[in-house]
């Protein structure tokens, strides 16, 4: 059972306060909304994988580049690509890259969820 599956009373208000969804940095957030003073409570879960997420965002890896018949392959961290995957579920092989500035590559992993 989930925490917030429980009656969760605004602290402030003592109003039973409601299930909400919300997406920051395309990361998808279960809340419990106030609906009097709007006040916000994030599942702790969801804080947990979003403060890992800021953790590994921040880090630089310092990967090789290899010639690999006519391109070149780099490794990306598997840390980096489990996190993703264990997040979206939607992970296929294929990956979109594209050239979006003189030195700097980016790669697409899955489907871009729309911001809230
Ligand atoms: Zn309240």
């Amino acid at each position: 059972m989930d925490i917030f599956d429980n009656t969760i009373l605004c602290n402030k208000c003592n109003v039973k306060m409601q299930k909400a969804k919300f997406v920051k940095n395309r990361f998808l957030f279960r809340a419990m909304v106030c609906p009097k003073c709007n006040k916000k409570l994030i599942h702790p879960v969801d804080e947990q994988e979003y403060n890992k997420f800021i953790n590994l965002r921040n880090k630089e890896f310092n990967v090789k580049m290899r010639l690999v018949g006519n391109s070149y392959a780099v490794s990306i961290p598997k840390e980096i690509v489990s996190f993703m995957s264990e997040q979206e579920k939607i992970m296929d092989n294929m990956v979109r890259l594209c050239f979006e500035e003189m030195g700097r590559v980016s790669l697409n992993f899955g489907k871009i969820k729309k911001e809230i």
